[in-house]
Formats: structure tokens, sequence, C-alpha cells
């Protein structure tokens, strides 16, 4: 079994327990164990994009809120406060609002919408469903109930009910008792029907380009992705790394869903 980094292993339930002692024996089944996986810093990562992409000569806005872009002379208008902007191929990178911008931009929107336990050394354990994680984090566990209720793009809180389920997931699995909660916070991820990245051209709406629906791996796979969205927004083919993981123009396209459709 191989992952990007390298082989993954089999490990016995025996050898799993020995790495995450407080594991309900009964609760597992199966583990994997991937050393490979790092932690990344978020906001170290995307300044670093940010500083490259400045190099670049990449011009940032911020507060600034393209509501209505309009397609005139093959080109894409927007009008921010204090200047206009005109562009052949727009690119909706807009996360949970992916659809909602392509909808301002008049295409149709894709997206469906443990007190005394030494956990510092145990690794980032994720079940085989995805119904939890957990990670050590600073001497307390990190813990994600990975839920997927439907929202609305804007603010979001995690709900106490969520908090709930994260405890009573995290409880079945393991051989603690939550007695206390520290911070809470939730967070947008959208996902596509097959819930695959859409990266391409609209099908129907000229010069509007996707790059969105990348679940909870949008961090992780942010140069990647970014690398084959640059490449095909260009009309070039997918770069040859990427192509050697398997992944073709034709799976991460939006033209995969109106195929669909048409069937
Ligand atoms: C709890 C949680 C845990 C996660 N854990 C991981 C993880 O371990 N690893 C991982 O790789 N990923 C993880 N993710 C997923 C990751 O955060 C997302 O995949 C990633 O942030 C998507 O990036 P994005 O730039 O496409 O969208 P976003 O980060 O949502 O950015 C979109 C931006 O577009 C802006 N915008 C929207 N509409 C407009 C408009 N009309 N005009 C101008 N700007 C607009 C928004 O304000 C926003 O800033 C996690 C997500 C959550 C919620």
């Amino acid at each position: 079994m191989q992952a990007a980094a390298g082989p993954v292993e089999r490990l016995s339930v025996a050898a799993a327990l020995a790495k995450v002692p407080r594991l309900r024996p009964g609760y597992l089944a199966a583990a994997l164990y991937d050393p490979n996986v790092h932690d990344i810093d978020v906001a170290a990562l995307l300044q670093g994009f940010l500083r490259q992409g400045k190099a670049l000569g990449v011009r940032v806005y911020t507060g600034e809120r393209c509501s209505a872009p309009e397609w005139h002379a093959d080109r894409w208008q927007l009008q921010l406060t204090a200047e206009a902007l005109s562009a052949p191929v727009l690119v909706n990178a807009a996360g949970a609002w992916a659809d909602e911008l392509a909808i301002a931009c008049g295409a149709a929107p894709l997206i469906d919408a443990p007190a005394g336990v030494a956990v510092d050394a145990w690794p980032a354990v994720f079940d085989v469903d995805e119904q939890f994680y957990f990670k050590p984090d600073a001497m307390r566990l990190l813990v994600s109930p990975a839920e997927e209720e439907p929202r609305t793009p804007g603010d979001v809180y995690a709900d106490d009910l969520m908090v709930a389920t994260g405890i009573e997931r995290i409880e079945s699995a393991l051989d603690i008792e939550v007695g206390r909660v520290g911070p809470s916070w939730a967070g947008l991820r959208t996902f596509a029907p097959d819930r695959n990245p859409v990266i391409g051209f609209d099908t129907r709406t000229p010069g509007l380009f996707w790059c969105a629906g990348q679940g909870g791996y949008g961090i992780q796979s942010a140069p990647a992705c970014a690398q084959l969205a640059a490449a095909l927004a260009r009309g070039e083919p997918v770069p040859p790394m990427i192509a050697a993981e398997g992944v073709t123009a034709e799976g991460v396209s939006p033209a995969r869903f109106s195929a669909r459709a048409a069937t």
C-alpha cells in the first residue's frame, strides 16, 4: 500500500494499541499507519504563497467583493471600489461561496450544497469512515467530529450539539472520559457530488474557471491544485508530476457533472 510520500504500514491491533494505548481494543478491527503525516503551519504556508505571488506580480485586493462580474467583449469586467479590472479568465476560488460566485457569473451551481493521559507521542488518528479524527496538540487532544452539515456560506460556529457529537464519537473509540472541552471552532468545507475537486472551465459560461470542492484537504492539496489549475487555465496539459498520480483533466473537470446530467 502506498501513500503520496511512501509506503503505508498495516498495523496489527496490538501495534496500534502500542501507539495509542487508550484506543478501545474492541473498537479496532484493523489499522493503517502512515509515518509521513506532518502538521502544516497554515498561516506560514499562506504567507509563503502570498510572498511568492507578489514576487511574480500578483496584486491582492482585500475587503473587496466581486459580487456581479460581467462578460463583455470576451472578457470578465469587475468593478472594485476604486478600480475596474478585466481579464479573459475569471478563476472561481471562492471556497464555500463558489456556487454563489458562479451564479453571479450566470453559471449553474455545482456543489451540494483526558486528564493524566500523555497524548503527545500519539499519531493523528482518523477513523476509516471519516466520522472523526484526533491528534495531539500542545499536551491536549484536538478532536474533530468531521461533520458535514449542509450550510449556507457565512460565519459558522461549533454548536453544542456538534461538540457533544464529537465527544460521543471520541469516547466510543478511546478509553477516556472527556471532562472539559477547551476552545471550539467550526469552518466550511465544500464537496462536489463525487467528492473530488472541481478544476476546469465551466462548460456553458465562457472564461469562468472553477477551482473549488477541495473538501477537507484544500490546504495540503493547495500546491498541486494551484499548479494544476494554472496549467489547465492556460490550456496546457496536466503537469507530469500530477499526471503521474493518476489525475486527469477530465477527472477534475466540471464537465463531468454535465455529462452525468445528460445521461
Ligand atoms: C474544521 C476544518 C478542518 C480542516 N482540516 C483540513 C486539513 O487538515 N487539511 C487540509 O488540507 N484542509 C483542511 N480543511 C479544508 C480547507 O480549510 C479548505 O479545503 C480550504 O480552506 C479551501 O480553500 P479555498 O481557498 O478554496 O477556500 P476558502 O479558504 O474558503 O477561501 C475562499 C475565499 O473566497 C472569499 N470570497 C468568497 N466569495 C467572494 C467574492 N464574491 N468576492 C471576493 N472574495 C470572495 C472568501 O471570503 C474566502 O476568503 C479543513 C476545513 C475545516 C472547516
